[in-house]
């Protein structure tokens, strides 16, 4: 039977499980404060940038299953399941700021009118769901509710597959009466055979940290093998071909790169180490990861300067801005690292990206940015390719070497051919060969 579902929270997260929950057969209600955002979303429109998420939105809007507010105690009264889905960034000593999640907590705490399943889908530290039971259990002794964690692990760029094909469906639940609920939620995914893991809710919310924390330190490993195949003269493309081929290790996230970013890496690696020195548990190669991280970024520069000399008054073309491609999020880019690098050296910076300009504009207003590749690297004397969007893949030799004024081509996703950019005079560099 179908679920009267509320979604608190309708950024990256919350809309994909808006217009999915809403598409499985459920009726949903997609709550947010942002006034902005919402209207945007009764018309149809999405606030973000994702593939395929408006035909979603549309189809479901007039199906009459979806719906979306800024009026959260109307949505929680009449709903049976509540989805957390707000924020959690990094909080100024690393852990997560929970002040979000707990806004809605005591929205819950305010409208908990019949018996109702609260679904964390935030990532949230290890006892957060515990927490909020123990909350509600205080504020509100004789309602009847059940908490229940399950993460998200949805990729930006490919959400909506993801929402519907995922590698498997996490939830953390404490009675059998909310695992029941949840396998009606989510009915329709138990028919096409998600392998659902159940377990308690602190297994679910360490589940979703080990996951990032083991992909992190994945790229981590790749990226200091690249620069080790630097120092050696080897290839780290033939090397992480090879890796890959070995079923235990498997191909995946063995592209090397300019660091990891996004809105979830970053942060989530920090809060495992915070839980672990709250744990007294020294996590000490996700410490490694991080700062390992932070000197990948770094590198980009540096190498740059190496080859180039003084960076001042030369002109930089970023291509790319987004954290990775098919996606506007520019959460801890890897290019908002080098934009930052670049301006401290005095370079002139032009940019350019299919998706993320509007939001990098708002936290580099300064720069200067192009709607076309082509313009952007027009009298540079260094072009970086940041971000591995499709169309950097196809950039023609002849004519990037006829608009530019300089010749250093710094291919920070190894998208390019180096031997062709080499045979047409660029000074090329990539990352690990
Ligand atoms: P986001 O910043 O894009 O969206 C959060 C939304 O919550 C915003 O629209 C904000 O206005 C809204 N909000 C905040 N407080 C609210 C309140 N009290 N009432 C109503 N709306 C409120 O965040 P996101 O990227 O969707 O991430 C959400 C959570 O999911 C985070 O914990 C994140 O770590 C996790 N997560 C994110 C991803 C990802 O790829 N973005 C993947 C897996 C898990």
């Amino acid at each position: 039977m179908s679920k009267n579902i509320c979604v608190v929270g309708t950024g990256y997260v919350g809309l994909i499980a808006s217009v999915g929950l809403a598409d499985l057969g459920n009726h949903v209600i997609g709550v947010d404060k942002d006034e902005e955002k919402i209207k945007l979303l009764k018309s149809a429109k999405s606030p973000i940038y994702e593939p395929g998420v408006e035909e979603y939105l549309e189809r479901n809007l007039n199906s009459g299953r979806l719906n979306f507010t800024t009026d959260i105690d109307m949505a929680i009264q009449e709903s049976e399941v509540i989805y957390i889905a707000v924020g959690t960034p990094e909080g100024s000593d690393g852990s997560p700021n929970m002040s979000y999640v707990d806004n809605v907590v005591t929205s819950i705490a305010g409208n908990l009118n019949n018996y109702k399943v609260i679904v964390t889908k935030s990532t949230v530290p290890v006892g957060t769901n515990r927490g909020i039971e123990k909350q509600l259990k205080g504020m509100c002794p004789e309602k009847e509710f059940d908490v229940v964690s399950n993460p998200e692990f949805l990729r930006e760029g490919s959400s909506v597959q993801d929402f519907f094909h995922p590698d498997r469906t996490v939830i953390g639940c404490t009675t059998e009466r909310a695992k029941k609920e949840m396998f009606e939620v989510y009915r329709a995914l138990n028919i096409i055979s998600v392998p659902f893991i159940w377990c308690s809710l602190e297994t679910a919310e360490l589940i979703k940290y080990a996951s990032n924390a083991f992909l992190a330190t994945k790229i981590t490993f790749i990226n200091q093998m690249a620069n080790l195949a630097e120092g050696v003269d080897a290839d780290i493309h033939k090397i992480a071909q090879a890796m890959g081929l070995d079923g235990r290790i498997s191909s995946k996230f063995l592209h090397p790169g300019p660091g990891y970013g996004g809105s979830c890496f970053p942060k989530d690696t920090k809060a495992v180490v915070d839980t672990g020195d709250k744990c007294g548990i020294d996590m000490s190669l996700i410490r490694e990861v991080i700062a390992a991280n932070e000197l990948q970024k770094e590198r980009i520069v540096d190498r740059m300067e190496k080859r180039m000399g003084s960076l001042e008054s030369k002109t930089v073309t970023i291509l790319g801005l987004a954290f990775k491609q098919r996606t506007d999020d520019i959460r801890e880019s890897p290019s908002i690292a080098i934009v930052k690098s670049l301006l401290q050296k005095g370079a002139i910076v032009n940019a350019h990206d299919p998706k993320a300009m509007k939001n990098f504009r708002k936290l580099f207003p300064g720069i200067n940015y192009f709607n076309d590749s082509n313009e952007a690297c027009t009298k540079a004397d260094a072009v970086i390719i940041a971000t591995e969007w499709n169309e950097y893949r196809n950039i023609d030799p002849d004519r990037l070497k006829s608009e530019m004024k300089g010749e250093v081509l710094f291919d920070a996703r190894n998208l390019l051919d180096p031997e062709i950019f080499i045979s047409r005079g660029f000074a090329y560099l990539g990352i690990g060969r």
